[in-house]
């Protein structure tokens, strides 16, 4: 019995402590509870112990604070019961009733007189031992030993026992955990036979919906994972696992499966081959990933990325076709990001390498007056600045090769989807050709307005020069010929006032003449243009024809020159000069083609009509007067006679009878008379209207204005007419106020009524005339109407004019005059006169006078 002795050794197992080092700890110490009727017993039980030293608790029966002394250190309760055994039996009782003691052994210290009933009493409590007097110290340490050493071991065991639950609770909770893992792995987790058909011996629950098929399809062997792999697949696989199984070493790998519904999927395997004691390839495991959306995202990814490259080379292939420029730049950086081949041939020179706003600087973008552009002056760069548009500006671009084009430009922002500004673009086109055409239109028609608008050639050939700077060319000159046959500078312009004086010292001191080689005397003696392109300083000196000369020749700078003559109706009288210099404005050629040519020819050719136009009209002007003067002269001159001769036929018409001396005159000769009276009359009224028409043109129409009766003067002068209506078959109608009383020249008004009712009766066509006289207000109103041949529209303006006449001079007589003397009477005494007229329907002429005038 190795527990019996204090000093036998300990089986290894329970002997260790939980930290190993061969001792019992002290969390195994057991302690003992000494319980007894008398303390002095118990101190001399305790004496016995000592070579034990285990804790020891003392308590004499019985009190409710033993409770706290039961607990699971405790080896044995010793009850003395030699005093008394049924107190001890009692003590005991009470002692394992309790919760804690219940498996506590107990020693019973009892009397010599103990009798077997007394001691079946002791052990009917339990775990229970009896040492009855006389007490030997030896036994009863003994046995006290032992309960110490049973305790120990009993702990120990039980500690031992809690660690190995604990142990395998650890245990579960990994199982637990790695199930949980497996389970939830987004992949199938396996173990397998490291050949082909590659069985599965374990596959994690993700072999289901990997596959559709089970973990238990796989570890029973109703399919292997082989079967499942794409057959364009298998032998990559075969080859790629044969490789990593040779060299051992882990394997990734890519390929399709069919599933058990016949889907195809894409899976990614990482997998390593598990080596046996024998380095032998005992199995494989790894991990299989369903990764067809992966794929399909993939695929999907590639097809955009393909589009994207698709439609970036069709956008490529369209900047490069299209007709303007175009021109992209990153936001907010300015960085070019693309741009066609139109762009460089527009600007004449390779797309700079820009990869800031600031560096814009260097490109050639001009103002008017020849400034380069700052950077942020582009519309690119404002676009990027604001995120606003830029619509159709015109911008200058001075390129290398010397030529400054005009181009229109429009540039825009490009937002993105967030709705920051992404990049902006600019598109542009070349208008030089357009803006020169416009510029030239707008150039002649305003010259040519100004042409029209004046008879004064000197002044608006002076101003033509001046207009045509610079619309075509920094400077312009005009020569005439004068009628000594020399020629005279009469205008120069200059956009530089310096070289406007050379011009003018050159013409001073050194005029063209029409014997010179070149120049504006050799245009106008040989009618033709002269173009140079480039005036080189040879020329000059060729031209000049002394040292002084030839420094003002240079100091104009002339560049290029064009000279086109001033002709018309086959004769030159004069030249204009064009030139380009040196330093001029900026311009999209500094050398003159044949389109200025062409524009020059037609400049000139327009000036050179209105100068003939203005001198056929300064010569018109003059036959005009002298008509006036000749027509005034011989009415007043053929008039002279007119009166002496109708006195002679008044008195010969009053002397027939009498020298027929009773004898009834001859009807004929009487005949004669009366028409040579009224001839003569006809003549005389000829004559007055060419003399009223002289006195008008001189302004001399003179008027007597007395108190007169409009009425009257109807009524007499339709008295007078009458005879002559009805011989055309005119009824004569005068109706209307039978006063209408006024301040007028009388002879005047008069000749108004006559003229209107003459012609009423000529045009009447023979059918009534209605005439009539009324007052309105201050206004006395004459009104002549017939219902003849009628007037057109055109004409009804035009007849009240000098000469006019609306019929053929072969039906009707008249020599257009009477309506504009008619005209010029109605006017002279305030009043006026309207027609209102159809043809075919008759003709209605008012004139209305005011009652009174000053
Ligand atoms: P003329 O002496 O030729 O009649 P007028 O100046 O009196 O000159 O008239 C100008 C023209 O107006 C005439 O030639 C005729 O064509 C037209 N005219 C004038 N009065 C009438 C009218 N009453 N009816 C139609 N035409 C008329």
């Amino acid at each position: 019995m190795w527990g019996t002795h204090p000093e036998s050794p300990l089986p290894p197992a329970l002997a260790r402590k939980p930290g190993g080092t061969g001792e019992v700890s002290e969390e195994t110490a057991s302690a003992l509870l000494l319980v007894g009727e008398q303390m002095e017993d118990l101190a001399g039980l305790e004496e016995f112990l000592v070579p034990l030293e285990p804790p020891l608790h003392k308590a004499v029966p019985w009190g409710e604070e033993l409770g706290a002394l039961l607990d699971e250190s405790l080896a044995c309760i010793i009850v003395d019961a030699r005093r008394s055994w049924t107190v001890g039996i009692e003590t005991a009782r009470r002692l394992l009733a309790h919760p804690h003691a219940r498996y506590i052994p107990v020693l019973f210290l009892g009397a010599r007189s103990c009798g077997e009933a007394d001691l079946l009493r002791g052990y009917s409590l339990g775990t229970v031992d009896c040492i009855l007097e006389p007490l030997s110290p030896d036994i009863f340490r003994l046995k006290v030993e032992i309960y110490l050493e049973q305790h120990r071991r009993q702990t120990l065991m039980r500690r031992a026992l809690e660690r190995a639950e604990q142990a395998e609770a650890a245990a579960r909770e990994s199982e637990r955990m790695l199930s949980t893992l497996l389970g939830n792995v987004p992949g199938m987790v396996y173990r397998g036979i490291p050949e082909e058909p590659w069985t599965l011996s374990y596959a994690s629950q993700a072999a289901r919906s990997l596959s559709g098929y089970t973990p238990e399809d796989f570890r029973e062997r109703r399919v292997a994972w082989g079967e499942l792999i794409h057959p364009e697949d298998s032998a990559r696989i075969r080859k790629e696992m044969t490789e990593a199984l040779t060299t051992r070493s882990p394997f990734t790998l890519t390929y399709r499966i069919r599933t058990r519904r016949g889907e195809e999927r894409w899976v990614w395997e990482r997998g390593a081959a598990i080596l046996g004691p024998d380095e032998e390839v005992r199995a494989l495991e790894g991990f299989i990933f369903d990764i067809t959306p992966f794929r399909q995202a993939q695929r999907e990814r590639e097809r955009l990325h393909e589009q994207l490259e698709f439609q970036h080379q069709r956008l490529q292939v369209i900047l490069q076709q299209l007709p303007v420029a175009v021109h992209i730049v990153e936001a907010p950086s300015g960085r070019t990001l693309n741009f066609n081949a139109q762009a460089e041939l527009l600007m004449g020179h390779p797309m700079l390498p820009c990869t800031c706003v600031k560096e814009y600087a260097q490109y050639h973008a001009i103002h008017p007056d020849g400034r380069r552009f700052a950077a942020e002056e582009y519309p690119l760069a404002r676009v990027l600045a604001t995120g606003k548009p830029t619509p159709q500006e015109e911008l200058l671009y001075d390129r290398p090769d010397g030529s400054v084009r005009v181009f229109l430009i429009n540039a825009g922002p490009i937002w993105d989807a967030r709705g920051e500004l992404h990049a902006a673009v600019a598109s542009f086109m070349d208008i030089t050709a357009l803006k020169r055409a416009e510029t030239h239109q707008t150039f002649l028609a305003s010259v040519s307005e100004t042409l029209a608008g004046s008879l004064d050639y000197e002044a608006t050939l002076s101003h033509v020069v001046q207009r045509a700077v610079p619309a075509l060319g920094d400077g312009c000159a005009l020569d005439m010929v004068e009628p000594d046959g020399g020629l005279r500078r009469l205008a120069v312009a200059h956009v530089d006032p310096v070289r406007r004086e050379i011009a003018r010292e050159l013409a001073r001191h050194h005029p063209s003449r029409l014997e010179d080689a070149t120049g504006p005397g050799a245009v106008i003696r040989t009618g033709r243009t002269e173009l140079l392109a480039e005036v080189t300083d040879e020329l000059l000196v060729r031209y000049a024809s002394d040292a002084r000369h030839l420094e003002l020749l240079r100091g104009t700078g002339v560049t290029s020159s064009l000279i086109v003559p001033l002709h018309a109706r086959d004769r030159t009288f004069g030249a204009l000069a064009f030139f380009y210099c040196r330093g001029g404005l900026p311009r999209a050629s500094r050398s003159y083609g044949p389109e200025e040519q062409r524009l020059a020819e037609d400049l000139a050719r327009r000036a050179a009509l209105a100068v003939d136009n203005a001198r056929l009209y300064r010569e018109a002007q003059r036959a005009v007067r002298l008509r006036d003067e000749f027509l005034s002269v011989a009415s007043h001159e053929l008039k002279t006679p007119l009166t002496p001769l109708n006195l002679k036929l008044t008195s010969l018409s009053r002397e027939i009878p009498r020298c027929c001396a009773g004898e009834s005159p001859p009807e004929s000769l009487q005949r004669h008379v009366d028409m040579a009276r009224r001839q003569l009359w006809k003549l005389s009224t000829l004559l007055n209207a060419l003399f009223d028409v002289s006195r008008i043109a001189q302004g001399k129409l003179a008027l007597d204005v007395t108190d007169t009766d409009l009425s009257e003067v109807l009524g007499e002068v339709a008295a007078w007419f009458a005879p002559e209506a009805a011989r055309m078959g005119s009824k004569l109608w005068v109706e209307g106020e039978t006063h209408v009383p006024g301040r007028w020249d009388r002879l005047r008004l008069e000749q108004v009524v006559t003229n209107l009712l003459s012609n009423a009766i000529r045009y009447g066509a023979g059918r009534p005339i209605h005439v009539r006289a009324e007052t309105e207000g201050h206004l006395a109103r004459l009104v002549v109407r017939d219902e003849g041949i009628g007037i057109s529209p055109e004409a009804q303006e035009r007849i009240f004019g000098k000469f006019e006449r609306a019929v053929s001079e072969r039906h009707y007589g008249g020599l257009g005059l009477g309506l504009y003397i008619t005209r010029s009477i109605v006017e002279a005494m305030g009043g006026t006169i309207r027609v209102d007229s159809r043809p075919g329907q008759g003709s209605t002429f008012t004139v209305e006078l005011p009652c009174r005038q000053e």
